[in-house]
C-alpha cells in the first residue's frame, strides 16, 4: 500500500513511501504472518495465479521484495501455478535490482503504468515523473527478459483531449506491451480533482471519452491485442466500461478469474479483500427457508497502522472461511 507519491485519481488505500519509510519492515513482517497462516490452512487448494499488487510493491527495496518473495516461494507450492504477476506500476519505482530480484523469482508477468504519455497530464496528476523514465523502465524490464508487460492507461484524465490520447496511444504501440489495459476515469475521481474541463457540459465529455475509447479499440487492434476482459465501476464518466486487451496467449488469467466469480480469491496486506466462492449456499441467519449467497467477503483494515497492529486479528476473522 505505498507509492512514491499518491495520484490524484488514486481510489486505493495507498500512502506516500515518505511518510511510511520507517514502517515499512513492519509491515512486510506482518503480510508475511498473515501469508504464512494462508498458506498452512489452503495446503489443500490448487494455487493458480499469485497477484502481487494494488499500490505500487516495486515501491518496496530491492531488499524487501527478496524478503516477500523468497516467503511465497518458500510457503506456496507452485504445482498448479499458472500465473505470476508483479505490478510494476509506477515507472519512478522501478530500478534493475528491483526487476532481477521479481526476474529471479520466476514472476510470469508485470504491469507498468504510464496512465498517460503527456507530460502535463502526468504533472497535473502527481505522478512525479516524466515520459522518458516510463520509456526507460519498459526498456529495462525487456532487457531483463520480461515477456509478458502490461500497459494501463486512463482516458478522461484532466485537460486531455482526443488528440492526447492518440498520441499516448502512438508511444505506447512503438513499445509493444504485450496487453494494454484502458481505463475510463470514474467521475466522482475527476470531481476530487477539481479539473479545470469540468465545465465541459455532460455532453461535450461524452463525445470525448467515447472518442478517446474509441481510439484505444482501434489501436488496440493495430497492436495485435484483443479484448478479453470488461467491468465497470460505480460512477464511472459516461459510463463507459474497462476494458483489457491483450495479444494471444497473454491475457491476465487473474483478471478473468476476479471477473467471473467463480474461484476463491485470498488476499493479504492492508486493504486486501478476501472472497470465498463457498462450496454450498449457506442457510441465511433468521430464515429456515432462504439461502445465503455462496460468495463470502472478507476486508482486511485499510490504514497500514492499524493492519501492523492488528494483524493477529486480520488473521483470525479470516481462518473460518478457509476451511472450505
Ligand atoms: S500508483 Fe496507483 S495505487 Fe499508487 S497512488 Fe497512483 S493510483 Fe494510487
Amino acid at each position: 500500500p505505498f507509492c512514491p507519491s499518491v495520484c490524484s485519481y488514486c481510489s486505493f488505500s495507498s500512502g506516500p513511501l515518505d511518510r511510511w519509510k520507517e514502517k515499512v519492515d513492519a509491515y512486510v513482517d506482518a503480510l508475511c504472518k498473515e501469508l504464512e497462516f494462508i498458506a498452512e490452512r489452503s495446503k489443500n487448494k490448487k494455487l493458480n495465479t499469485i497477484y502481487i499488487g494494488g499500490g505500487t510493491p516495486t515501491t518496496l527495496t530491492a531488499e524487501q521484495l527478496e524478503r516477500l518473495m523468497s516467503w511465497i516461494d518458500e510457503k506456496f507450492s507452485r504445482e498448479y501455478l499458472l500465473e505470476y504477476t508483479v505490478e510494476a506500476g509506477r515507472p519512478d519505482s522501478i530500478t534493475e535490482e528491483k526487476l532481477k530480484v521479481i526476474k529471479n523469482h520466476d514472476i510470469t508477468r508485470i504491469s507498468i503504468n504510464p496512465q498517460s504519455m503527456q507530460q502535463k497530464t502526468l504533472d497535473v496528476i502527481g505522478r512525479k515523473h516524466t515520459v522518458e523514465e516510463i520509456k526507460e523502465a519498459y526498456a529495462l524490464a525487456r532487457k531483463t527478459g520480461f515477456d509478458n508487460i502490461n500497459m494501463d492507461i486512463i482516458a478522461g484524465l484532466p485537460g486531455e483531449d482526443i488528440s492526447d490520447m492518440e498520441d499516448t496511444l502512438a508511444q505506447i504501440a512503438q513499445m509493444h506491451p504485450d496487453s494494454l489495459t484502458v481505463h475510463s476515469l470514474a467521475i466522482k475521481r475527476a470531481a476530487r480533482m477539481e479539473r479545470e474541463d469540468l465545465n465541459r457540459d455532460a455532453k461535450e465529455t461524452h463525445e470525448i471519452l467515447s472518442g478517446m475509447i474509441e481510439r484505444a479499440a482501434k489501436a488496440a487492434k493495430e497492436m495485435d491485442l484483443f479484448p478479453y476482459y470488461l467491468y465497470r465501476q460505480k460512477n464511472i464518466a459516461g459510463n463507459f466500461e474497462n476494458v483489457g486487451y491483450a495479444k494471444v496467449d497473454k491475457a491476465g488469467i487473474y483478471n478473468i478469474l476476479i471477473m467471473e466469480e467463480k474461484q476463491s480469491i485470498i488476499a493479504a496486506g492492508a486493504g486486501a479483500s478476501t472472497k470465498i466462492v463457498l462450496k454450498d449456499p449457506i442457510p441465511m441467519p433468521g430464515s429456515k427457508k432462504k439461502k445465503m449467497t455462496r460468495l463470502i467477503r472478507q476486508e482486511n483494515v485499510k490504514a497500514v497502522d492499524a493492519y501492523i497492529d492488528r494483524i493477529d486479528e486480520m488473521i483470525e476473522r479470516k481462518g473460518e472461511w478457509l476451511w472450505h
